[in-house]
């Protein structure tokens, strides 16, 4: 029997659901590329890049997904066989740091766990060892969807700067950046990037990336720069050339609406929306956790992000579960990756998301648990429930 008849909820750490108003933005024809309402929407966008990013520095829109913003920050700003030094946390740093090497640079990673942040003090360690300043870049996610962790990027920045390391500070917040507080300029970042459909809320293919002035001054002499990526092209006077060549118009007007919906809530609400329902989603997870078989992924709870919520569980069958509230509830959850494959699940409450629908996820899940017989803590919805009750 299935209860699937109704509408269907995607609650996977990305891409996320698109608002209608999102999605009608884009329903008109192609203008024309070099004069009208694209050039408005372009600048809006430029602009509200750096409102997001939090940030003075020059805004950059790429008809790429996150893996060409990884790109254009890498090679925008350095050189053929510099080191750079990965943070890891999870997947996503160890994923952009696999590009760095196909790129020509060379990489060190900072062993890290899937079950903690990045520790400042053994950044702070590593880069006092670095006294000839061999390390160029540092390159770490702020929220990493496999794992999910949060990054603290302040006290990350802090350990830098008390090692005295001129290497450029570049934060991943694809799955961060319109769900959790981030202050790109505030925080001592360099380069900043994200992508359109996570906490953005639009639809994939479109990425961005911030510059501040020492990766703008990098930029001078860095020979990995490609023509498709370059910051000072895309800096021309030509409209086209922001896109080097024809802009994605559809989504850009799909962007932009996005941004108008975030900006007219204010940045803080949102973020405060994503603080609640992420909380409200950890207080069902610890209540399941009370029979052994199920428990968080991230052991420090300051280290969980309000974005997604990465679930382990050790007993019974995670691929029936996910079937299960799939299809008899009409719900997809996400799955684990990587070396989480198969033993767990990812609760995604990021962007265009709101109590329905995260009270239904919840309890889809919590139904799968006791259909599929996977031991749990009973009324984990009810926690969530009695949380919101107080915290609202
Ligand atoms: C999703 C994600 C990516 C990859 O983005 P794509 O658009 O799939 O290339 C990179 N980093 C983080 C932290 C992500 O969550």
């Amino acid at each position: 029997m299935s209860l699937r008849n109704g509408k269907e909820f995607l609650m996977i750490p990305g891409p996320t659901n698109v608002p209608d108003e999102v999605l009608r933005a884009m329903h008109r024809p192609a203008v024309d590329i070099y004069e009208g309402p694209l050039l408005e929407t372009t600048d809006f966008c430029l602009k509200g890049l750096k409102k997001l990013f939090r940030t003075k520095g020059k805004t950059y829109i790429y008809a790429a997904n996150g893996h060409g913003a990884w790109d254009a920050a890498l090679s925008n700003t350095l050189n053929r066989g510099d080191k750079v030094l990965v943070l890891e946390s999870g997947r996503f740093a160890i994923g952009w740091g696999e590009a760095a090497r196909v790129n020509g640079l060379d990489i060190e990673v900072l062993s890290g766990s899937w079950e903690r942040g990045v520790d400042p003090a053994s950044l702070e360690d590593r880069l006092r060892q670095d006294s000839a300043h061999e390390i160029k870049a540092i390159i770490v996610v702020q929220v990493d969807t496999a794992s999910g962790v949060w990054n603290d990027i302040a006290a990350l920045r802090k350990a830098i700067d008390a090692a005295g390391h001129p290497a450029l500070y570049m934060v991943d917040t694809i799955a961060s950046l319109g769900c959790m507080p981030f202050e790109m300029d505030a925080w001592g970042v360099d380069v900043a990037l994200t992508g359109s459909q996570k906490g953005l809320m639009s639809p994939p293919g479109l990425s961005f990336v911030a510059a501040g002035p020492k990766a703008d001054k990098a930029h001078e002499t860095a020979n990995l720069r490609t023509n498709y990526m370059d910051w000072t092209f895309r800096q021309g006077p030509e409209h086209y050339q922001k896109y080097c060549g024809t802009p994605p118009e559809h989504l850009l007007f799909a962007f932009r609406k996005a941004l108008e919906i975030l900006f007219e809530e204010g940045l803080e609400k949102v973020w405060h929306r994503h603080a609640l329902l992420g909380e409200a989603t950890r207080r069902a997870i610890a209540t399941w956790s009370g029979d052994g078989a199920i428990h968080f992924n991230i052991t420090d709870p300051h280290a969980r992000s309000n974005s997604v919520s990465v679930v382990r569980i050790s007993e019974g069958d995670v691929a029936a579960l996910r079937d299960f509230t799939k299809t008899v509830c009409g719900v997809t959850i996400g799955g684990t990756i990587g070396e989480l494959s198969g033993k767990g699940l990812r609760i995604a409450h990021m962007g265009h998301v709101n109590a329905v629908m995260l009270f239904g996820a919840l309890s889809a899940i919590e139904l799968g648990f006791a259909r599929l017989d996977i031991p749990h803590g009973k009324g984990g919805v009810q926690a969530a429930i009695d949380y919101l009750s107080e915290a609202l």
